[in-house]
């Protein structure tokens, strides 16, 4: 067989051990999961209403057009239903968008280390991907810019950006997009849009209309708590969405994800209280690091990467035996730190007292 050969150079995606094999191995009553930034508070009590009504209609297909969601969606973000596509959380909206411009010949651009599925679908397409080096938490964009030429067909900007937590600002934003060319896509994932409380964090779909070239993705796996059921969404002009749709599965997204998403979307309240309680997290483990005078980034986003400056991995098995699974930076491109997610304020509080016990360790 004929695999495509830059399939042989990609590695599959490495699930972490069930938590309960996990808690088991170890003899633990309780594991608590700050690895993959969840929700730790679940989703909407509106949602499981939702579900349970559509249990019933379980062997239909689902609305491929996902008519009731796109409407809803629409008016939340008062843009139009034809500038939505949806997907199979927003990964397979990075996907869909990598599989309709990529393919040898051509070249994306985006920073390192970010968010790994962009590198991924492109290698898998077979274009050039050129990478451009975080520094001190932030895209470097004049460098971005200098690495697109007219065979670019996309560039990622990540922001928040997952694993730093770091964001672009609206002047810098706005600066880039005017200097990238029309013949480039730019692709600005806000994942953790939500969570963001910075003044200066742009209205990225305020732009959409004057740049055509411009696609924003998020998703509701975060702070609407709904990974489970795999849906995001894009949003870009009418032209663009339209020429997209045909990379897309015609049911790509199920009828249980659509109905929770629009459930979530009506109760906004939850999402306030949430973004609340992680603002009041984040400052739990900014006081930790003062404390501990550890390096950190302060973060948009509900995780937070912390330089430890110890064996990330020797970390990460510490806090797995005390119940805590988090990301070891090792996996992340940044070796001695770990990127936690913000939990309730006892996991943080909990989190927080085995980090300075191993730190006290540690210095003796
Ligand atoms: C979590 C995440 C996503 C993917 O989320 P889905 O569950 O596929 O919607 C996309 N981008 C970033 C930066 C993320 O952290």
């Amino acid at each position: 067989m004929d695999i495509k050969k830059q399939l042989l150079s990609l590695t599959p995606y490495q699930p972490g051990k069930p938590m309960d094999e996990v808690k088991r191995e170890l003899g633990l009553d309780k594991i608590v999961k700050l690895a993959s930034n969840e929700n730790p508070f679940g989703c909407s009590t509106n949602v499981k209403e939702a579900i349970m009504d559509q249990l019933g209609k379980a062997a239909t297909y689902p609305d491929g057009y996902a008519r009731q969601l796109r409407e809803t969606l629409a008016a939340h973000l008062s843009v139009a239903e034809e500038e939505l596509i949806f997907g199979n959380g927003s990964d397979e909206v990075i996907q869909i968008i990598c599989r309709a411009l990529l393919h040898s010949g051509k070249n994306t651009v985006m920073a390192t280390p970010t968010f790994p599925q962009y590198k991924h679908n492109a290698v898998i397409e077979g274009a050039e991907v050129r990478e451009v080096v975080i520094k001190d938490g932030h895209h470097q964009l004049e460098e971005m810019l200098k690495q697109i030429d007219e065979n670019t067909a996309i560039v990622w900007l990540c922001s928040p950006n997952n694993p730093t937590g770091t964001y672009i600002n609206e002047e810098s934003l706005l600066t880039f997009i005017q200097r990238v060319p029309k013949s480039c896509l730019i692709v600005v994932d806000e994942a953790y849009k939500e969570y963001v409380t910075a003044e200066d964090y742009p209205e990225t779909l305020n732009l959409l209309k004057e740049y055509q070239n411009l696609l924003v993705t998020r998703t509701f796996s975060k702070a609407y708590g709904l990974a489970s059921f795999r849906i995001g969404y894009g949003v870009a002009n009418k032209e663009l969405i339209r020429q997209l749709e045909p990379a897309r599965e015609p049911f790509n997204t199920n009828s249980l994800a659509q109905v929770a998403a629009t459930a979530g979307i009506q109760d906004q309240s939850f999402i306030k209280d949430c973004v609340e309680k992680n603002k009041q997290g984040l400052e739990q483990f900014y006081s930790f690091c003062r404390e501990m005078r550890l390096a950190y980034y302060p973060s948009e986003g509900n995780f937070i990467l912390i330089d430890f400056e110890a064996d990330s991995d020797v970390l990460f098995h510490y806090l797995l035996t005390k119940g805590y699974i988090v990301r070891s930076g090792n996996a992340l491109g940044y070796p001695g730190c770990l990127r936690i997610t913000i939990g309730t304020e006892e996991q943080n509080r909990e989190i927080i007292s085995h980090l300075k016990e191993y730190k006290m360790k540690q210095a003796i």
